[in-house]
C-alpha cells in the first residue's frame, strides 16, 4: 500500500493549436511539473492525458477530436485512466464538448489553464465527468513560469489577450473575449525571463499585436503635428503608437538578438511603429500582416476596416521605406459571395505584391459567426479550387524569390544540427514553425548561435547556405 501511494502520477500532454495556445501549455506544463506529477514522453502510457486544443475552425476541431477519440480508445485499452480536454474547445462548446466526443473525464475552459495540476488530482479521484469552464476570459494571465516546448534560444511572447475587432468569419472574439493589453512591466518582466533562460529570439504574439496599449490608454499623448506622410492615411489618430512603445523598451533588454512582431493588422501599422522597426537593431524587418482578402467589397462583407487601396499603398510604402522587408499575409479564398471575378482580383494582386511568404485558408462557415450565414455560400470544390490556384500562384513567387537569393549573404539562427554537420536555421526572413527554412551545410555551431551563411542554392521553399 505504502509503495503505491508514492508511485507519482504521469500526465502525457498534447498541445495543439496555434502560438497563443502553445503559450497556455508551456504554463500548464509548469504547473504539472510544480505540483510533482511526472510528465510523460508517451501519452499513451501515462496515467492522465491532457490535450490542450484549437477550436477556431472546422479543421482545428477535427484534429482536436482526433486525438481525443485516440486518447479515449487507449483508456478503453486500459493504458489511460483519464482524458481532460483543455483550451478553445472547450472554451467554444461547453458541455456540448461532451456529447461531440465520447469518454472524457474533464474538461478545461482558458480561465481554468493555471489550475490544471488540482484539476487533474480531482479527476483521478472523481467518477463523474466535470466541467471547469467560466464565461470568456477578462482577465490577462501572467505567462511567467513555463516549460518551454520551444528550443530555449527562441519563444513565444505573448502581451495581449482577445480581440476587439468583429471580423464576420472569426471565432477568436467568443472564444477569447475582448481585447486585453498585458501591462508592460510584465511583458518586461516575462521577456526578462525568457532572455535569461537562454532566448535570443522573441516572437511577440496576440490576436492583433498592434492593437497593444488602446486598452490601457497607454501614451495618450495626441500629436501636435499630424504626420502628413503618414503611410495608412486616416488611421493615424494622432496617439502614440502603444506597440512601439513597448517594443523600444523591448529592445533595452540584454542578450536578446531578435524580436519579431507577428499579427500586426494592417490597418494598425502607422508611421511610429515603421520607424521604430527600421531604427531598431533587434527588430527585424519582418511584417507578419493578414489582410484575407483584397476586394473591397469582400472585405466589407468581412468587416474588415481595410480598403484595397490601403494595403497596396501600406505595401508599398513598407517596401519603400525598409527595402529588405519581408512581407507575410494570410489570404481565405471562397468567402461567401466571392465571384471568379473577385477571386481573379485576389490572384492578380498576390502577383503584383509578391509577397515572401503566404498562408491561405478555404472560408469555413463557422456557427456563431456573420459570415456562417451569409447567402451565396460557395460550393468546397470551387473553395479547394482556388485555395490550389492560388497557392501555386503563389508557389512561383516564392521560387523565383528563393533563386534571387542565391549568391548572396545573409546572418542565419541555427535551430538544429545533425551529428553529419548539416543544420537548420533561419535568416531574418523566416519566422519559426510557419515559414521556410534555411538548410545549413558544413554547419560547426550550435543552436542558438548567429553564423554568416552564403546562399547556394534552393530546395522547393528552403534555402540551401554554407557556413561562411
Ligand atoms: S482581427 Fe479579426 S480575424 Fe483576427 S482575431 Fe480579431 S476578429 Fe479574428
Amino acid at each position: 500500500m505504502a509503495e503505491k501511494r508514492q508511485k507519482k502520477v504521469t500526465v502525457g500532454f498534447i498541445a495543439l493549436g496555434c502560438p497563443k495556445n502553445i503559450i497556455d501549455s508551456e504554463r500548464m506544463l509548469a504547473e504539472i511539473a510544480r505540483a510533482g506529477l511526472l510528465i510523460s514522453a508517451e501519452p499513451e502510457n501515462a496515467d492522465v492525458v491532457v490535450i490542450n486544443t484549437c477550436g477556431f475552425i472546422a479543421p482545428a476541431k477535427a484534429e482536436a477530436l482526433e486525438a481525443v477519440k485516440h486518447a479515449v480508445d487507449c483508456k478503453r485499452n486500459g493504458t489511460i485512466k483519464k482524458v481532460i480536454v483543455a483550451g478553445c474547445l472547450p472554451q467554444r462548446l461547453g458541455r456540448e464538448l461532451f456529447n461531440q466526443a465520447d469518454g472524457i473525464d474533464a474538461i478545461v475552459g482558458l480561465g481554468q489553464r493555471d489550475n490544471i495540476a488540482r484539476i487533474i488530482k480531482k479527476t483521478l479521484s472523481c467518477g463523474q465527468p466535470a466541467a471547469y469552464l467560466g464565461q470568456s476570459p477578462h482577465t490577462i494571465s501572467d505567462d511567467r513560469v513555463r516549460l518551454l516546448i520551444t528550443p530555449r534560444h527562441w519563444a513565444y511572447l505573448r502581451i495581449s489577450e482577445g480581440c476587439n475587432h468583429r471580423c464576420s468569419f472569426c471565432t477568436i472574439p467568443e472564444i477569447r473575449g475582448r481585447f486585453r493589453s498585458k501591462p508592460k512591466e510584465l511583458v518586461l518582466a516575462e521577456a526578462a525571463e525568457l532572455v535569461s533562460a537562454g532566448a535570443v529570439e522573441l516572437n511577440i504574439i496576440g490576436q492583433d499585436t498592434t492593437y497593444y496599449g488602446r486598452d490601457l490608454k497607454m501614451n495618450p499623448v495626441r500629436s501636435k503635428t499630424p504626420d502628413a506622410c503618414s503611410l495608412l492615411a486616416g488611421t493615424s489618430n494622432g496617439v502614440k503608437n502603444g506597440l512601439a512603445a513597448l517594443v523600444r523598451e523591448l529592445e533595452k533588454i540584454a542578450g536578446l538578438a531578435w524580436i519579431r512582431l507577428m499579427y500586426l493588422y494592417p490597418a494598425g501599422i502607422d508611421d511610429e511603429l515603421v520607424e521604430a522597426i527600421a531604427g531598431s537593431k533587434k527588430i527585424v524587418h519582418y511584417f507578419d500582416v493578414p489582410i484575407q482578402h483584397i476586394n473591397n467589397k469582400i472585405l466589407k462583407s468581412m468587416r474588415r476596416p481595410d480598403t484595397r487601396e490601403r494595403i497596396c499603398r501600406l505595401i508599398e510604402n513598407l517596401r519603400s521605406r525598409l527595402p529588405d522587408c519581408s512581407l507575410r499575409t494570410t489570404l481565405i479564398v471562397g468567402f461567401p459571395g466571392e465571384t471568379d471575378r473577385q477571386f481573379n482580383e485576389l490572384l492578380d494582386f498576390i502577383k503584383w505584391a509578391e509577397f515572401d511568404a503566404l498562408g491561405c485558408f478555404r472560408f469555413y462557415p463557422e456557427s456563431g459567426t456573420g459570415a456562417a450565414d451569409m447567402p451565396a455560400q460557395v460550393p468546397d470544390r470551387i473553395k479547394q479550387q482556388r485555395l490550389e490556384q492560388l497557392m501555386l500562384t503563389q508557389q512561383k513567387i516564392a521560387f523565383a524569390k528563393n533563386k534571387n537569393r542565391i549568391g548572396s549573404r545573409l546572418t542565419c539562427l541555427v535551430d538544429f544540427v545533425n551529428n553529419e554537420g548539416t543544420g537548420r536555421g533561419r535568416f531574418y526572413g523566416q519566422a519559426p514553425d510557419i515559414d521556410s527554412i534555411c538548410i545549413i551545410k558544413n554547419c560547426s555551431a550550435n543552436p542558438g548561435q548567429f553564423i554568416d551563411t552564403k546562399v547556394v542554392g534552393t530546395k522547393d521553399y528552403d534555402l540551401l547556405v554554407e557556413q561562411i
